[in-house]
């Protein structure tokens, strides 16, 4: 039997929902979170309760994956909003003090949690002038709080307030906090592979070889491996492939160009990353720049703080080794005040162990913002 059902109405419609991009495949058994998954890439996101939501990194997340929050109900509202009139409900990317307030007074059940990166909200309300129920897709922008929680980029102490507002993106944000989360979806899931010419991976290849695949930013030679050499656009179109808009950068560097794709960066592939520049000599840090720059995105806001409270430069990337068979790393260390922030939760718990006055990200967030 051959099925031939149009599909290019479905695929009109997943192009619309911000180029989430499935294999799908009708026989085969579907993971358990598989439905988790499709409702958080979706505009419309999924239901949550309170107790579905994960704080500890200072972010949010649901079942390990990393999530913005919306309440959707505009009610009479919802028009204005549509119309782009009213800018309406903000989102949330942060454990900011409006949803603390919401969890003191129980108000939490009408929000949803999603992971999509198109910047469209699927919303509903009621028509002031009709009363009839109305939805669609509108462009939210998001929490100020939480911007302010995290010192996104500066926006507490250091930033320009409304630029950081104003060019907010979603995929930049969760790369950022990529290396928090264990389970985030991978980038070819939520990135559109379109837009590349069709001798990419050659182009891409041959120019990173004219630069000993070695990253143009920070200069880490990844000969050993070379997967996490990328060949990123200048001028941010995938087709001008001349040698001028061409930059070879470690995946870390990568991300931190600005206004990028979502790009996911794995606790370990930072790990390995910062081996290699530790034994190529590339750890030279005397100002807060260049600590910034080498430091893991997701402790960045901190960073920031430290400098502008007149904090000690710190250490970044700092091993601690106790004897052979323990060592522990912190993303950010005060050797002197035995103090630091550690992403990984062995390294937390070994940093105590040793008399270390070791913090995760989420804690050193929430000691900021005591
Ligand atoms: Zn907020
Ligand atoms: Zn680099
Ligand atoms: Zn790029």
């Amino acid at each position: 039997m051959k099925l031939t059902t149009d599909l290019s109405g479905l695929w009109a419609n997943v192009e619309r929902m911000g180029k989430f991009e499935a294999n799908f495949n009708l026989q085969e058994d579907h993971s358990p979170d598989f439905e988790l998954d499709k409702d958080l890439s979706s505009t419309a996101g999924l239901d949550i309760q309170l107790e579905d939501l994960e704080l500890e990194n200072g972010v949010l997340s649901v079942k390990g994956r990393q999530v913005l929050l919306f309440i959707p109900d505009h009610m009479q509202r919802i028009e204005d909003v549509l119309s782009g009139n009213n800018l309406g409900n903000r989102f949330h990317v942060a454990d900011c003090q409006t949803l603390a307030d919401m969890r003191k007074k129980k108000r939490f059940n009408r929000y949803k949690a999603t992971y999509n990166i198109s910047g469209l909200f699927k919303i509903y309300g009621t028509s002031s002038i009709s009363n009839e129920n109305v939805e669609g897709e509108a462009q939210l922008k998001v929490c100020k709080h939480c911007l302010g929680y995290l010192n996104y980029k500066g926006y507490r102490k250091g930033g320009v307030k409304s630029k950081i507002f104003g060019e907010f993106e979603i995929s930049e944000f969760l790369s950022e906090y990529s290396t928090l989360f264990s389970s985030m979806p991978d980038r070819s899931q939520v990135v559109d592979k379109g837009g590349y010419s069709e001798d990419w991976a050659e182009v891409s290849t041959k120019y990173r070889a004219t630069v000993n695949f070695c990253c143009e930013q920070c200069g880490v030679d990844l000969n050993s491996n070379k997967r996490l050499l990328h060949t990123h656009h200048i001028s941010g179109n995938k087709r001008e492939n001349h040698s001028d808009n061409l930059k070879a950068l470690c995946i870390d560097c990568h991300r931190k160009q600005p206004h990028h794709d979502y790009m996911r960066v794995t606790h370990e592939n930072m790990l390995f990353l910062n081996g290699l520049r530790r034994e190529q000599g590339l750890f030279k840090i005397s100002n807060w720049h260049q600590a910034r720059n080498i430091a893991d995105k997701a402790v960045d806001g901190l960073l920031r703080f430290y400098e502008k409270s007149g904090y000690s430069l710190p250490e970044i990337n700092f091993i601690v080794e106790n004897n052979e068979q323990s060592t522990f790393q912190l993303e950010v260390a005060w050797p002197s005040l035995k103090k630091g922030i550690a992403i990984s939760a062995e390294d937390i718990k070994a940093g105590q162990l040793y008399g270390w006055n070791v913090l995760s990200v989420g804690e050193a967030l929430s000691e900021m913002n005591q």
